[in-house]
């Protein structure tokens, strides 16, 4: 492809968070040699919603260090050739709404990735916890898992979804029709003017495709949601790994423009 294409990654962890490896000026060199057009740092936000004392070891820096990670993304934009975005990975937890919005007004961010990793305490994407997939009904982690996105892209927290499809990573896939919670999903991610996250981990991964499925991102482009680009990199050599590949299946779905963010603000650039 054409060195001209609005290539980014709005998705890249740091060590901070306790399980990415790596200097962040090291995922900068990466994105550059890639010839990323511009970047954003979207690692954890510390776990919000747990009860006080209790934490998930190496899941998400410690809320002490929040104002670490701000600091040093900030640092590294001032020693940056190309645009250093500061984002944050936050995790929706129905009901938890205020002490999230009260955590993320304190910092400034330019945009907020809302992420589903737990469904009712169930920390879905983590390889140790595969096993609660063949003990549950696919048909309902699937809606459940759904309709808690669909709840978190309502809150108004967020500008970005991130990985949308995040449930089918271990390659647990219900054998009923998807499209209906697809176009729920996208219905609701229109009317709360929220974009959607093109993530392409799913690659590494036993879903073997990038999130969201085809599917997902055409009912995404038939209703008029804007999309963003993300490897969620959690080592430099995987910064701006398959964006690539997620620009032209964007480009395939009819997308012509992708959404950037800065203070909160989203903006369209033509993708070429
Ligand atoms: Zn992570
Ligand atoms: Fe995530
Ligand atoms: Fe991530
Ligand atoms: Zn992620």
């Amino acid at each position: 492809m054409s060195l001209s294409l609005y290539l980014v990654d709005y998705h890249l962890h740091t060590p901070l968070c306790g399980h990415a490896r790596g200097e962040i000026d090291d995922y900068l060199v990466e994105a550059v040699k890639k010839g990323l057009v511009e970047i954003g740092f979207c690692d954890h936000l510390p776990l919000y919603f747990l009860p006080p004392g209790q934490s998930i070891p190496g899941y998400a820096m410690d809320e002490d260090q929040l104002p670490l990670y701000v600091e040093k993304v900030l640092a590294l934009r001032e020693r940056s050739p190309i645009p250093v975005k500061l984002g944050i990975e936050a995790d929706y937890a129905p009901g938890r709404e205020r002490e999230l919005a009260l955590l993320l007004s304190g910092y400034p961010f330019d945009y907020v990735t809302g992420s589903i990793h737990f469904i009712d305490g169930w920390s879905f994407d983590h390889p140790g916890e595969i096993g609660e997939y063949s003990r549950r009904d696919l048909n309902e982690v699937y809606e459940r898992y759904f309709s808690l996105l669909v709840e978190a892209s309502q809150s108004g927290l967020f500008d970005v979804m991130a990985h949308p499809d995040l449930i089918k990573k271990f390659g647990f896939v219900p054998k009923r029709d998807l499209r209906p919670l697809y176009e729920e999903t996208a219905r609701a991610f229109k009317r709360a003017d929220v974009c959607a996250e093109i993530n392409t981990a799913g690659l590494r991964y036993p879903a073997k495709e990038i999130y969201p499925a085809r599917p997902l991102l055409e009912a995404f482009y038939a209703h008029g949601v804007p999309v963003t680009l993300g490897s969620d990199a959690h080592a430099p050599l995987q910064v701006g790994e398959a964006v690539e590949k997620a620009l032209a299946l964007a480009v395939e779905v009819g997308y012509r423009e992708l959404a950037v963010f800065e203070g909160r603000a989203r903006k369209m650039v033509k993708i070429s």
